[in-house]
């Protein structure tokens, strides 16, 4: 919602810039309903006037004006390294609607564009969209996408490619890099100003508390620690977590070089900028604790307000050494869940290290392998477990598939009812990266079928869907190589 704070170097208020001959490339149904837009039948806006506003080459539909469009300067620690002013170097936002903020990424340059053009390429755009969607679909905490606009307008990166504007929605797209901006160069008005802001608009129970601040400092690490048990546990890699890739509100944002695990490895990378695999699957959870600590580190001007310098450190340590409480407790309710224990045991834990154990030593498919752990019966022998032949040492998963069983007899749930909870928790359908790269592929030839198909599959990714059922398998080895990269 309206970002505003004093002094003029935060906020630049400016136009976007306009593309050649824009085009739908994918527009989101689900998303417009955020932000009331009426539709026509085949999905798109009935008010033509969205295409240009969405493409940054107007400001007015026939019922909306946005009057302030803005770009706003954060900094960040990108790969562990202090990296000083960054910001929105290539995303405008355009208003708030509905207590959405209306963001274009891509649309030209800003003030903190530094050397880069401001424009984001199509193929990220895409893999941008969907993912949000998706995410979305799997009850994962994100920002979401309104639409992709495209135009031929070429842009360079590795080779050239076309360019687009990916509108994305979210109540706030406040990051760990806005406090780290206003704390780094020691600007303490704007600092709180933020902080006020932040409370005043997203959390404001915290206005009742006896430390506003020190709460709102909770709640954001409290946000954040359950987002990313929920990535953990559908395989989900951010694949740059930088601290100025990560939401105050505990939003999945800045999709780029992410993917989702196909074979089970808990160091996978899927970023190939990312050479010594900081941002690999296992290591998120750490990741996200040390941006916690970097925001902590902000924070504190804003406790002194009301505390010594080492009281103000020490709570805001206190607070920090309960991320990994709340995140452990998270993965482990949402691991239950995932194999269908309801009850809580001790030895729950084993159980399910054992298991991802094996998953990683056969490299198996993690959604897949979760996916039909719901068909077990638990009345047949272990040996008719279809399962056990995706793992090498089969007389050590027999045993855990022994031990799985005695665990499910222990719960209330019959086989059937397990079932149907089981597969509302453990998807099907996931955006792996072969079936993003199909889209885009053909995207680039400007056949946009296969984005809106994709769309359709990934909103629904719980459902046996029949008809698309080549969608649930997983890559072959030439297609899982697929390489992405911050390039975007
Ligand atoms: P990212 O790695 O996409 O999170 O971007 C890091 C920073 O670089 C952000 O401040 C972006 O706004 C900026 N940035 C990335 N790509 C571009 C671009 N093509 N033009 C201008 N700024 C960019
Ligand atoms: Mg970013």
């Amino acid at each position: 919602m309206a970002f505003t704070l004093s002094g003029d170097d935060a906020i630049q208020t400016l136009q976007p810039s306009p593309i050649p001959e824009p085009y739908w490339v994918a527009f989101s149904a689900s998303a417009a309903k955020l932000v009331n837009i009426a539709l026509k039948d085949d999905g798109y806006p009935q008010d033509d006037a969205w295409l240009d506003v969405l493409a940054g080459n107007a400001l007015e539909t026939q019922s909306l004006k946005f009057s302030n469009p803005i770009a706003t300067v954060y900094s960040g620690h990108q790969f562990g390294v202090w990296a000083g002013q960054l910001g929105d170097g290539r995303a405008i936002l355009l208003g708030d609607i509905n207590g959405q903020e209306l963001q274009l990424k891509g649309a030209g340059k800003t003030r903190y564009s530094r050397m880069g053009d401001g424009r984001a390429v199509l193929r990220s755009s895409i893999r941008e969209f969907l993912c949000s969607e998706a995410m979305h679909a799997l009850g994962i905490p994100t920002s979401r996408a309104l639409a992709v606009v495209g135009s031929d307008l070429t842009v360079r990166r590795e080779t050239m490619e076309t360019a687009a504007v990916c509108a994305r929605l979210a109540p706030s797209f406040i990051r760990i890099g806005h406090f780290e901006h206003f704390a780094s160069t020691q600007n303490i008005v704007q600092l709180k100003e933020l902080a006020d802001l932040l409370i005043d608009q997203h959390y404001p129970d915290c206005r009742d508390s006896k430390n506003p601040y020190l709460n709102l400092f909770q709640k954001i690490c409290e946000r954040n620690a359950k987002l990313v048990a929920q990535w953990q546990a559908v395989g989900f890699c951010h694949g740059v977590l930088n601290s100025d890739n990560i939401s105050v509100l505990g939003l999945t944002i800045d999709y780029g070089p992410f993917g989702f695990l196909d074979q089970f490895q808990v160091d996978h990378i899927c970023n190939h900028s990312d050479q010594g695999g900081r941002y690999a699957y296992h290591r998120q959870p750490q990741i996200m604790h040390w941006n916690m600590a970097c925001l902590a580190s902000a924070f504190i001007p804003l406790l002194e307000l009301a505390h010594s310098e080492a009281e103000s450190q020490e709570l805001l340590s206190n607070a920090l050494s309960e991320f990994p409480v709340i995140y452990g407790q998270s993965w482990q309710a949402l691991f239950r869940q995932k194999l269908g224990l309801e009850s809580t045991r001790d030895d729950d834990i084993e159980l399910i290290e054992r298991l991802l154990q094996a998953m990683h030593d056969s490299r198996v498919d993690f959604t897949n392998l979760f996916r039909k752990l719901a068909n077990i019966n638990t009345n047949a022998p272990v040996s008719e477990i279809k399962l056990r032949h995706d793992f090498i040492d089969r007389d050590s998963i027999d045993q855990w598939f022994n031990d799985y069983i005695a665990r499910l007899k222990v719960e209330s749930t019959v086989d059937a009812e397990r079932k149907s909870k089981m597969n509302g928790i453990n998807p099907k359908y996931l955006l792996r990266n072969h079936l993003a790269q199909v889209a885009i592929e053909k995207a680039q030839q400007k056949d946009f079928s296969e984005v809106a198909r994709l769309l359709q599959i990934l909103e629904n990714p719980f459902d046996e869907q029949e008809e698309y059922e080549e969608y649930a398998v997983p890559p072959s080895p030439d297609l899982a190589a697929i390489e992405v990269s911050c390039s975007s």
